[in-house]
Order: structure tokens, then sequence, then C-alpha cells
């Protein structure tokens, strides 16, 4: 998968973009992620990226005319529409991001995601370019940057050999819909409080079967909401007869 970053802070990606399992799989070529620096699509000497508003108000927009030509040179042109390709505007209108829309921006071969920063981008770029909106939730960022990262170190981890364990990912909080089990690791009995017995017994039906009952629980106690509407399987409903 190629991502293409279009900002006017391509340094804020570098730590975050090359550690850790982001950055293994830009080694393993699993991935590229390329900042691009919008002052350099500027024609004016100052590379002014902004300005202000048309109807006057409180600071500034980023102008169109750097996120055309960057656009244009990236992909042609706004006709040109290709499987597998998606312009994705970071902004607080957009649709909240899930773990299901990042295993769904996982599929795509290429991304470019466009930061807004200041009061935001000029409308005629999202008019003419972009194939989706996406918010990380209902609060205002100082710019697209985070947001940026926070999508693309979810996606990551739904790139087939990205993670060790190529299970981990579709056992994760959401991807099934509840919250995860609880983890523990050694000792099994720390300040008195003791691993629960199912996982020290070694049997794995029986570990399956607590986890899964907890994750219900879990998901019940934190976050009811998810379970609405959700009816049990056949298997789920025997385990809470069990
Ligand atoms: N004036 C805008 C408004 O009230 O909706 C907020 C602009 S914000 C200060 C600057 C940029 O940060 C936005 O253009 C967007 O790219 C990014 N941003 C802010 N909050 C965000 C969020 N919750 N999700 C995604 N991007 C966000």
């Amino acid at each position: 998968m190629n991502i293409h970053i279009l900002t006017i802070f391509p340094e804020m990606f570098q730590g975050p973009m090359s550690s850790s399992i982001i950055g293994r799989a830009c080694q393993k070529g699993l991935l590229s992620i390329e900042p691009h620096n919008l002052r350099d699509y500027t024609k004016d000497k100052h590379r002014q990226v902004d300005d202000t508003p048309y109807g006057g108000g409180a600071g500034m927009v980023m102008k169109a005319e750097p996120f055309f030509e960057a656009l244009t040179e990236l992909t042609g042109s706004p006709k040109q529409k290709k499987v597998g390709r998606k312009i994705i505007m970071l902004t607080p209108q957009g649709a909240t991001f899930t773990q299901k829309k990042a295993q769904e921006l996982a599929t795509m071969s290429e991304i470019i995601f466009l930061c807004g920063r200041y009061e935001g981008i000029d409308e005629r770029v999202r008019q003419t370019w972009v194939d989706e909106e996406i918010s990380i939730g209902d609060y205002i960022l100082t710019g697209g940057e985070l947001a940026t990262m926070v999508i693309i170190d979810a996606l990551v981890r739904f790139l087939p050999g990205a993670l060790g364990d190529e299970m981990s990912a579709q056992e994760e909080s959401f991807s099934d819909g509840l919250l995860e089990y609880p983890q523990y690791t050694k000792p099994a009995t720390w300040q008195g409080m003791t691993v629960p017995a199912p996982l020290l017994s070694g049997h794995h039906e029986q570990i399956r079967k607590w986890r899964r009952k907890e994750a219900f629980k879990r998901t019940y106690q934190f976050r009811p909401e998810l379970l609405r509407g959700r009816s049990l399987s056949i298997e789920d409903q025997i385990l809470f007869a069990e």
C-alpha cells in the first residue's frame, strides 16, 4: 500500500511513522508513507498556503491551489478515479473513524490524506477531489496530521504480515463487535491477586469459552450500546447456558 500525505508539517511524521509495527511494515515493503509539503506546491515567493476567509471572521483558511497542484501531480485529474485509491480529507465533519473502517482502508492500494490546519481547507478541494471525509472524534485538533497518524496506525494492523501473529488484529476489541477479554501475564499470583483458573488450565477450549464470556461481560459493563440489537449465535447461547 502506498500512502501519501499532503501537509504543511511533513516532519511530524518522521518518528511515529518509522517506529515499531509501522516502521517494520515499511521496512518489509508492505507499506510506503510519503508526506508531501504543500508549500512545495505554491507559486509565490513566500510559499503561502493560507489566506483570509471570504466573508470575514477569525483565522485563516488553507488555499485550494497547493492541494490542486499536489493532487494533480499524484493522480492526474479529479476525473481519473482509480480502483483501490482513496483521497481522504481529515475533518471534524467526517464520519467517525472505526475499526471497521480501518479494516476496509487496509484493502486499498493507495491512500492520499489531506491534512487541514487553521480554520480548515477551501471548500472547493472537498467538492473536486475528496472521496471520503473522516473524523477521529468529536473534538477539534489543531491539524489533520495526528488524525492521519491514528488512521495509519489502526489500518497497518490489518495489512497481512504486519503483525507477528496473523490472528491478532482479528481478535482485538471491536473486530467482532465486542471489547477484548482481560489479559494477564506472569506471575500467576501478584500481591494476592490470582490469574483466573481457566487461563492456567492449559485447556484450550476452556480458555476460549472463558475469554468469550468475559468479552461479553466487559462489553456489557463498559460499552453496552455495542450489544444493542445483537442476537446471540447458537454457540454463544450454549456458552451462556453452561
Ligand atoms: N474550523 C474547523 C471546524 O470548526 O470544524 C476546525 C479546523 S481544525 C482547527 C484544523 C484541521 O484539523 C481540520 O481542517 C482537520 O484537518 C483537522 N481536524 C481537527 N479536528 C479533527 C478531527 N476531530 N478529526 C479529524 N481531523 C480533524
